[in-house]
């Protein structure tokens, strides 16, 4: 028996034809609309919102499974109350956004993008020793707002490095701070003590414009903002007044509020290194959340329980 699913067509040179067996698969584009009809499973990528319509509008559906760990893109309420299932690709993820974000972290305390504006720009005329002087990372303090998979991915790279950890979240992390020697901080601590100050939380009500003018105001004047979470927790124009203003020393951002639009402000704002939302592109990486979204349709269709629910 074969089950009529839709998933994204941009997924297809990352799935291999035998994780798609008893699968009848409609490929549907990111720019086309969700479609109506007697669907079981959606496979989505972020940018796909999927909510009372779009379940609505598929009854028959049993499964939507994100090709992402954040499920921001899927209302979850909508869904239980319909009893579709909805799933996400926590931990393969996880190491790529880390060393992405680290990346960043080092792009923005050493000037790369300047280093390597100048350098194409033909006007470099030689060593000097002034010049584009970054931030000396050892004997600073990492600020990770969110410690879970990611964040603690991100606090356990920091030691090396020499630098201090803080980290808030809602719960206590024994076995990270034992690891890292991480302190745990509430977030406006975080946000006055830190150096550098990384986004790690999901997307939530709580947690959107969590970083707004009174938060870029609490930070250290020349502190780095990084972000390879999601852009909606940050105020966008906030952080680019905050740069034009030299009150910042830098902001390393993977996500944004409206993707794949950036504020205008924010795009011209100085001393930013801005990425197009790559946290988890290694094609390892790819590879594994494509297989796992596809592996919770299997499951929930034999009838089994899904690999990795956002909710039970
Ligand atoms: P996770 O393991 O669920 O970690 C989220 C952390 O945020 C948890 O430690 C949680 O605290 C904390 N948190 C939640 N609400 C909070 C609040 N109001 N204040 C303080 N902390 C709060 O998720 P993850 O796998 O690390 O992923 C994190 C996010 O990264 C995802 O939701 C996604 O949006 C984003 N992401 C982006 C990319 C990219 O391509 N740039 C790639 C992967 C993921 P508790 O542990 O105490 O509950």
């Amino acid at each position: 028996m074969t089950h009529r699913v839709l998933v994204a067509a941009e997924l297809r040179n990352l799935l291999e034809p035998t994780q798609l067996d008893g699968l009848d698969v409609t490929w549907i584009a990111a720019d086309q609309p969700t479609p109506k009809g007697d669907w079981v499973a959606i496979v989505p990528l972020l940018s796909r919102w999927v909510g009372g319509t779009e379940l609505k509008d598929l009854p028959r559906l049993r499964i939507v499974a994100n090709c992402a760990v954040g499920y921001n893109n899927v209302d979850v309420v909508a869904a239980e109350m319909r009893k579709v299932i909805v799933s996400n690709t926590p931990d393969v993820l996880t190491e790529a956004t880390a060393d992405l974000t680290w990346a960043l972290i080092l792009a923005c305390a050493r000037r790369l993008v300047e280093g390597i504006d100048l350098v194409r720009s033909g006007r470099w005329s030689g060593w000097h020793p002034e010049q584009l002087l970054g931030m000396e990372l050892r004997g600073r303090t990492l600020g990770v707002l969110g410690a879970g998979r990611i964040g603690q991915a991100v606090g356990r790279r920091a030691p090396p490095f020499g630098l201090r950890v803080l980290y808030a979240a809602r719960t206590p992390k024994p076995d990270f701070e034992r690891d890292t020697g991480a302190v745990r901080a509430d977030p406006s601590r975080l946000l006055a003590e830190s150096d550098i100050v990384s986004l790690h939380t999901p997307s939530t009500p709580e947690t959107k414009g969590l970083i707004n003018s009174d938060a870029l105001r609490r930070m250290k004047p020349g502190a780095i903002l990084v972000n390879t979470a999601r852009g909606d927790l940050v105020r966008e124009e906030a952080l680019a007044i905050a740069l034009e203003e030299g009150r910042l020393g830098a902001a390393g951002l993977d996500v944004y509020t409206d993707e794949p639009a950036i504020h205008p402000r924010l795009l011209a704002a100085p001393r930013t290194v801005l990425l197009p939302h790559i946290g988890s592109a290694t094609t390892e990486t790819r590879r594994q959340m494509a297989a796992i979204a596809v592996a919770n349709v299997q499951a929930v269709l034999k009838g089994k329980p899904p690999l990795t629910p956002v909710f039970r």
